[in-house]
């Protein structure tokens, strides 16, 4: 299954996307976490990177196009994959086509925005991936992630000020490929839940149609 997850910040893609990830056994790219790690190691693809995300807007579409043709031409993604925070703008999505990807579904998981606000500020994060609300999803250990036991961390971009910027850089950017994807019959919508464990459920029975 080659499939897009989409949704607005905080929506939950990737916590979703871990999910599917350990269902379907097929691993997930997401832009966000490959360019947090760039950051990290200080490479010259963190430093393009590093002023875009800070300012809650998109990193430019050559520097991300480029990461996903590589990680797609992987032998990892032979039998599937999940992108998560890609494509973010038509031509991110018109040059996935021109890649001859062959996606088969794109999920769309729909958050409003006052519910996203408060998402963010509860948001707790790890640099294995894992992602965590300190009331929706704690970790079992107050402050430490239940997968690799390192410390979990604030998001610098889930700052009140950048989340509203990203909000913004969503609506204006990101949400037109549901009309993109929607007019190729491939959109697929599911409404997330307070709970992980009930949108995860709605995930699932969303994908139960496109299991190979
Ligand atoms: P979220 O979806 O919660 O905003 P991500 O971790 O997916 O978080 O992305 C964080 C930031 O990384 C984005 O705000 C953006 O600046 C940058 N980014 C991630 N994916 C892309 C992409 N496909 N195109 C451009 N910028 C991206
Ligand atoms: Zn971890």
């Amino acid at each position: 299954m080659n499939l897009i997850l989409m949704g607005a910040p905080g929506a939950g893609k990737g916590t979703q996307s871990a999910k599917i990830s350990e269902k379907y056994h097929i691993p997930a790219i997401a832009t966000g976490d490959i360019l947090r790690g760039a950051i990290k190691a200080g490479t010259e693809l963190g430093k393009a990177a590093k002023s875009y995300i800070d300012a809650g807007q998109l990193v430019p579409d050559s520097v991300v196009i480029g990461i996903i043709k590589e990680y797609l031409a992987s032998d990892e993604c032979k039998n599937g994959f999940i992108l998560d925070g890609f494509p973010r703008s038509i031509p991110q999505a018109e040059a996935l086509d021109e890649m001859g990807v062959k996606i088969d579904v794109v999920l769309s998981i729909e958050v409003a925005d006052d519910k996203i606000v408060e998402r963010m500020s509860g948001r707790r994060v790890c640099s294995c991936g894992a992602s965590y609300h300190v009331a929706y999803n704690p970790p079992k250990t107050e402050g430490v992630c239940d997968k690799c036991g390192a410390a979990l961390y604030i998001r610098a971009d889930d700052a009140a000020e950048t989340v509203k910027n990203r909000l913004a850089t969503f609506h204006a950017q990101t949400e037109p490929l549901k009309e993109y994807y929607s007019k190729k019959g491939l959109l697929v919508t599911v409404e997330g839940q307070e709970e992980v464990a009930d949108t995860t459920a709605l995930v699932y029975r969303a994908l139960q149609s496109f299991e190979a």
